[in-house]
């Protein structure tokens, strides 16, 4: 059984078998104008949809929600039992959701609660774009703006589902190439391939550290592919888009914040010609060190300022409903449950 959401048009088309054409364009219109599985769609012969939603089954099965004025956080179980999560975002002047590309992560980050679960799979196409038709109905009436690819799991370790994702919403919810981010951890040849895409798409590399002892201890990966190689790709990047890529800095308080630390983040982005966003750390249950104090920010910030580097600070968004990077499936782990009556309409 596959998500309806994942074949291409083409494969939707073949799966049909003999359909007449018009029936695959009535159901991809379904799919994505409306947000609705075959099952749920008017006009189709009930015979057709009882065969198709035999093969064609949404995935996410909704688990927890939790909501706040401006930010709503779903905690979705898939077909096999893995759990993964989307954040929906409202700023005065777009919409935001943060997708998850991976059930957990095999990059063992300390500080990420993702990080500390460990790895269980690769999503399917499906399984990511179910939470951007999800993201998009729940927006309503604003207008989903933005896509960032900043949930559970490095986007890179699943390069042709994000791609083909990266596709159906350029396409089929014309989201604009500029309005969307990856970001990863710097898996350097994929960064090199997503250079070559020549998209619009932005890039955002986590960066955290810039000297290599300390970068291997907060990002292990960081061992096979060192920070010189993710400058290196990051100016190949700006070469082949004309876009900067985005290190992101996650402050850790007394790690990673010291004027020093400033002073070689600042050589590094000068080199890689890129902006800095800091966020500051989300305590996690799996890791000792707080985030930074706002003071410490403010003056790194402004080290970066004074130094000729770009950079901003990101609101710490959601922190009451756990909406950071793996952390509702964290807490949901520790406390019961509370089971949705239903699943949404759009699934
Ligand atoms: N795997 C990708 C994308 C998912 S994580 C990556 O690491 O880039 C999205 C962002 O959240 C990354 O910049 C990551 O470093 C950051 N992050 C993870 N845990 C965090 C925490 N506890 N507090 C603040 N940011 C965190
Ligand atoms: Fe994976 Fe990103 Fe978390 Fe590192 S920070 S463990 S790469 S999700």
């Amino acid at each position: 059984m596959i998500s309806p959401w994942s074949p291409t048009k083409e494969q939707l088309v073949e799966l049909m078998g003999d359909q007449p054409r018009y029936r695959a364009d009535q159901i991809w219109r379904g799919l994505y104008e409306q947000g609705r599985p075959p099952s749920e769609l008017p006009n189709i012969p009930k015979k057709l949809k009882t065969a198709l939603s035999t093969e064609l089954t949404p995935s996410l099965l909704l688990k927890a929600k939790q909501e706040n004025n401006d930010t709503v956080k779903w905690l979705w179980q898939l077909p096999d039992d893995e759990q993964i999560e989307t954040v929906l975002m409202h700023y005065p002047k777009r919409s935001t959701v943060c997708v998850s590309s991976q059930a957990g992560c095999a990059m063992g980050c300390g500080f990420c609660a993702t990080g500390q679960a460990g790895y269980d799979r690769n999503l399917t196409v499906g399984e990511i774009v179910e939470q951007l038709v999800v993201a998009r109905e729940a927006a309503k009436p604003r207008r989903l703006s933005n896509v960032v690819f900043m949930g559970m799991g490095e986007p890179f370790a699943n390069y042709p589902n994000v791609m083909a994702t990266i596709d159906r919403l350029l396409t089929d919810f014309q989201i604009g190439a500029r309005h969307i981010t990856v970001s990863t951890i710097g898996l350097v040849p994929q960064m090199l391939m997503f250079a070559e895409e020549r998209l619009q798409v932005g890039l955002a590399v986590s960066l955290h550290a810039a000297n290599n002892d300390l970068r291997t201890e907060l990002v292990p990966v960081n061992k096979r592919h060192p920070i010189e190689d993710i400058v290196a790709a990051s100016q190949l990047f700006r070469e082949r888009t004309g876009r900067r890529v985005s290190f992101e800095w996650a402050m850790i308080d007394g790690t990673n914040d010291s004027l020093n630390d400033a002073a070689e983040l600042v050589k590094v982005a000068k080199k890689a010609r890129a902006h800095v966003n800091l966020i500051p750390l989300n305590p996690t249950p799996g890791w000792p060190t707080k985030g930074s104090s706002k003071g410490r920010i403010n003056a790194f910030v402004q080290h970066l300022h004074d130094a000729g580097v770009q950079a901003t600070v990101r609101s710490n968004r959601g922190t009451d409903i756990d909406a950071a990077c793996g952390q509702l499936r964290a807490s949901q782990q520790s406390v019961p449950v509370t089971l949705s009556p239903s699943s949404p309409k759009s699934q």
